[in-house]
C-alpha cells in the first residue's frame, strides 16, 4: 500500500493516478453561518482552541452549546479559564445536550445561556438578541462552534473520476467516528462489487 502524505486529491490526480474506484473520505469543516465578524480576527473555531488553547484569550464566548461547544467550554474552564456558552435554541430545544455534562459545568460553574441568537461578532464582544432585545456581551475571543460543514463540492468534483465512487464519514454527514468507520468498512467491502 502507498501513503501519499501533503498530496490534496484533486480531479486532474484522479485523471493521471486513473483508480480503479474511489473512496473520498474528505471530512468537514467548520461552519461560517453568515453572521457578520465571524472571519474576525478574535473568532477562533472549536478545533483551533481545542489543538491550542491558548487562543482563547481573555473573557471567551462560546457559540453553541452542542457537544463540541460543551467539551470545549469544560476543557477551557479546567483550565481556569473565563467562559460564557451562548446558545441560541431554548434549553428544552437544545436539552440532550447539557443534561450529558451537567455535573462537569456545575462542577466548573458554566451555565449555557439559553436562547441567545448571536447576531454579529464585535472585535470587543458579540451582538445579540435574547427574549426580543439586543444587547453587546462583551468577551475578547469569540470561539465558533456551530457545526460543521461536510466537503460536498470537493467530494462531488471526484465523483465520476473513477468507474466506482464511494463518499464516507464527515464528508457524507458531520457525525461521530462509529458512523465514519462503520462506512468505510462498508465502502471498502463492496469496492468491485457494483
Ligand atoms: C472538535 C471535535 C471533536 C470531536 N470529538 C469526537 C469524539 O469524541 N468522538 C467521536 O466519535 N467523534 C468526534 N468528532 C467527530 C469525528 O472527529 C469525525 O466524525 C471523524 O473524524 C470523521 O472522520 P472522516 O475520516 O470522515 O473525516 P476527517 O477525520 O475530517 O478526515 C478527513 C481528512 O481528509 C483530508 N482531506 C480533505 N480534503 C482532501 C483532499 N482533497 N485530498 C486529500 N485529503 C483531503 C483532511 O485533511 C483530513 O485529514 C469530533 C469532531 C470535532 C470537530
Amino acid at each position: 500500500m502507498e501513503v501519499r502524505l501533503n498530496t490534496p486529491v484533486t480531479p486532474e490526480l484522479c485523471r493521471e493516478l486513473k483508480p480503479d474506484a474511489i473512496v473520498a473520505a474528505l471530512g468537514a469543516v467548520t461552519a461560517a453561518p453568515p453572521i457578520p465578524g465571524i472571519r474576525g480576527e478574535n473568532v477562533k473555531t472549536a478545533v483551533e482552541v481545542f489543538a491550542e488553547p491558548g487562543l482563547a484569550r481573555g473573557k471567551t464566548a462560546i457559540l453553541g452549546a452542542g457537544t463540541t461547544g460543551l467539551e470545549l467550554a469544560i476543557y477551557l474552564a479546567s483550565l481556569g479559564r473565563e467562559v460564557r456558552i451562548l446558545e441560541m435554541r431554548s434549553a428544552r430545544e437544545a436539552a440532550s445536550g447539557a443534561s450529558t455534562y451537567a455535573m462537569q459545568l456545575e462542577k466548573y460553574g458554566l451555565r449555557v445561556e439559553y436562547g441567545v441568537k448571536a447576531l454579529e461578532i464585535l472585535p470587543d464582544g458579540v451582538r445579540v438578541s435574547a427574549d426580543g432585545e439586543e444587547t453587546v456581551l462583551p468577551c475578547d475571543t469569540v470561539v465558533n462552534a456551530l457545526g460543521m460543514t461536510p466537503l460536498w463540492d470537493e467530494a462531488d468534483a471526484l465523483r465520476f473520476c473513477a468507474p466506482e465512487f464511494h463518499q464516507v464519514g464527515d464528508c457524507l454527514k458531520s457525525r461521530n467516528l462509529m458512523a465514519t468507520t462503520s462506512e468505510a468498512w462498508t465502502a471498502a467491502r463492496n469496492i468491485g462489487c457494483c
